[in-house]
């Protein structure tokens, strides 16, 4: 008889507990899942996935426009906000299917609710108690809202945007971070009116400086009003509208507020603490670098370890963990290192590596590339839109350590540099690639200009 009914008790359906569940089942391992809302967690449901496809609806507002400048003519478009919700909530439900069967492939039991711990080897779900060798809290993150008049009873987050049942003519949306920026844009170029409110002086906080600065000129151009320094003191409702009072003293009507003002790790109310398992001063879960809490049995992974909240980490710690515990794969690790990533925003973002000021502090002098220029397409199109990217190399070995770009497509872009760096690229790696012509990609293989170095007091 085993000792326990699984090997492993997965609780949290998301990224990286369906990634570790499946494999380690495919491992040979007993496995169960619980997870009481929605299969493919926050990715899937509301998460990266709709939210992309909201930007790909907002770039057709884009190329609508531009085609003129092509020869085309258009005529008059409208945007279907019910359609579009349909039409996501569709593949939604394809991948929430696909997401199950892949774990059932595995052989993995499935409990659907709320599992809480009630001791370091029993799991309580759906009324029934559940042991396993191993367990794995895999809960992910759940977004902030303030405390402040009004933001509950009228404020919405990342979670509600994508089932609004009307579509926000004038929407405001509170922060300055990657789920505030991509939504502004999202809104704005689905036709809505949209003030982005943050707190401080500069979006993207985290982001290279020149990057930040260039991405914010472009989504000002789109026409998203963007607010620095200012935030919301309180909400009202005021018949069918909201007012939103700012902390300079004006008063915004709108139809809706969206908070991105961050989340926290699903840390609380899970039986954690009371089975000895340390929480850092954010709820985070803390672990060693082999994911193991600081009760042996129990491992945590992804958002609820709020470390790099990215579905590809969730991911590849997820399989990590599976590998290690159950193929004797003692060797395998994540690689933390230059992890790219991307702003979906109107134009987006994307980046891998250190940013000019952390290379600066980190690896000394540093050489810089920088190029801005207006691409091809907008030469006909006659939109005022520019492409920018930057190298930052290490001036004593010539590696490069980073690479930011805004620009149309640069998120398909980056994945491949992602590569080269991993591969340990030199300045001189990418002077000696052929570009591929006509891109905008190609300025990356053709930038030989350093940036003077900057004076002392800057
Ligand atoms: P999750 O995917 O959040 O999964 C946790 C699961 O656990 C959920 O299904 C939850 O219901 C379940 N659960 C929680 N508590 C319990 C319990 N007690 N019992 C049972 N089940 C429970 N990342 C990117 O890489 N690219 C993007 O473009 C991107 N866009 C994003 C856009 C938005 C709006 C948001 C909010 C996030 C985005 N992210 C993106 C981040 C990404 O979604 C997360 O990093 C990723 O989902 C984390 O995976 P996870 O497995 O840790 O947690
Ligand atoms: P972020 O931490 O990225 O941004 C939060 C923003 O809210 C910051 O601008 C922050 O300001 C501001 N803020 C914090 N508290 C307050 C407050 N009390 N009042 C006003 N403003 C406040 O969180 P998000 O919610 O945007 O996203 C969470 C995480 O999800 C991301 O960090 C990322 O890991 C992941 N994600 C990834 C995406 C992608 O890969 N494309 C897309 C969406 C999410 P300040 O900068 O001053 O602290």
């Amino acid at each position: 008889m085993a000792a326990y009914d699984f090997d492993l008790f997965v609780i949290g359906a998301g990224s990286g507990g369906v990634r570790a569940a499946r494999i380690a089942g495919q491992h040979g391992a007993r496995v169960a899942i619980a997870e009481d809302r929605y299969f493919g967690g926050t990715c899937v449901n509301v998460g990266c996935v709709p939210k992309k496809l909201l930007v790909n609806a907002a770039e057709y507002a884009y190329g609508f426009a531009d085609a003129a400048g092509f020869g085309w003519n258009v005529g008059v478009t409208s945007h279907d906000w019910t359609a579009l919700q349909a039409a996501v909530a569709k593949e939604v439900g394809r991948l929430n299917g696909i997401y199950r069967r892949l774990l059932e492939g595995a052989g993995v039991s499935i409990f659907e609710g709320r599992a809480v711990l009630t001791d370091a080897h029993t799991v309580e779900v759906a009324g029934q108690r559940i042991t396993a060798e191993r367990i794995l809290i895999a809960t992910g993150g759940w977004p902030e809202l303030p405390d402040q008049p009004g933001a509950r009873e009228y404020g919405i987050t990342s979670n509600e945007v994508f089932s609004l049942p009307v579509f926000p003519k004038r929407l405001v949306v509170a922060g300055g971070g990657y789920i505030a920026t991509e939504f502004a844009c999202v809104f704005n170029g689905l036709g809505a009116k949209v003030t982005q409110l943050y707190r401080g002086k500069q979006i993207l906080r985290g982001f290279d400086r020149d990057i930040r600065e260039f991405v914010s000129e472009e989504i000002l151009k789109t026409g998203v009003d963007v607010r620095y320094n200012t935030v919301i003191n309180r909400i009202e409702k005021s018949g069918d509208c909201l007012l939103a009072t700012l902390s300079d003293g004006s008063v915004l009507e709108c139809d809706a507020v969206l908070y991105a003002i961050g989340r926290h790790p699903m840390s609380r109310g899970l039986g954690l603490e009371e089975v000895g398992v340390e929480l850092d001063g954010t709820g985070a879960v803390k672990v060693d670098e082999h994911y193991q809490t600081s009760v042996p049995s129990i491992y945590a992974i992804g958002d609820v370890t709020n470390r790099v909240n990215l579905t590809p980490v969730a991911l590849n710690e997820g399989h990590v963990l599976a590998d290690r515990l159950f193929a004797g794969l003692e060797g395998r690790a994540v690689n933390y290192d230059n992890i790219p990533t991307a702003v979906f925003s109107l134009p987006p973002v994307a980046t891998v590596g250190l940013t000019e000021e952390q290379a600066r502090a980190s690896v000394g002098a540093v050489d810089i590339y920088r190029s801005s220029f207006k691409p091809m397409r907008h030469q006909l199109s006659g939109r005022d839109q520019r492409t920018m990217m930057k190298l930052v190399v290490e001036r004593a070995t010539q590696k490069v350590v980073g690479c930011h770009m805004v620009g149309a497509d640069t998120p398909e872009m980056i994945q491949g540099i992602a590569v080269a760096m991993n591969a340990g690229a030199t300045k001189q790696t990418f002077d000696r690639t052929i570009g591929l012509h006509p891109t905008a990609a190609e300025e990356f293989v053709t930038m030989r200009t350093r940036a003077p170095d900057p004076l002392p007091q800057d």
